[in-house]
C-alpha cells in the first residue's frame, strides 16, 4: 500500500494566507515569523504545531481512502 507524501503548507494563524519562507531562512523553535500579507508575528512552534496537526488529519483520511479501495477491491471478486 502507498501511502502518499503529505505535504502541509505553513499558514499565517492570523489570516490564514500560506507562509513562504525562503529556504536559506532557517527558522527554530521560538522564532517569530512576519507574515508577508498581514504584517503579524506568528510563533514558529506554533506554526508548526497546526501544521503536524493538519498533517495527521491528511494522513488519517487518506488512510481511510486507501482503506476502503482496497475492501472494494477484495470484495468485487465475490
Ligand atoms: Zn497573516
Amino acid at each position: 500500500m502507498n501511502i502518499p507524501e503529505i505535504m502541509v503548507n505553513l499558514k499565517c494563524l492570523f489570516c490564514s494566507s500560506p507562509i513562504e519562507k525562503s529556504k536559506d531562512l532557517k527558522l527554530i523553535s521560538g522564532d517569530f515569523f512576519q507574515c508577508s500579507k498581514c504584517g503579524e508575528y506568528n510563533d514558529y512552534t506554533s506554526l508548526l504545531d497546526v501544521a503536524k496537526e493538519e498533517a495527521r488529519e491528511i494522513a488519517k483520511s487518506s488512510a481511510k481512502d486507501l482503506l476502503k479501495k482496497e475492501f472494494k477491491r477484495l470484495f468485487k471478486g465475490n
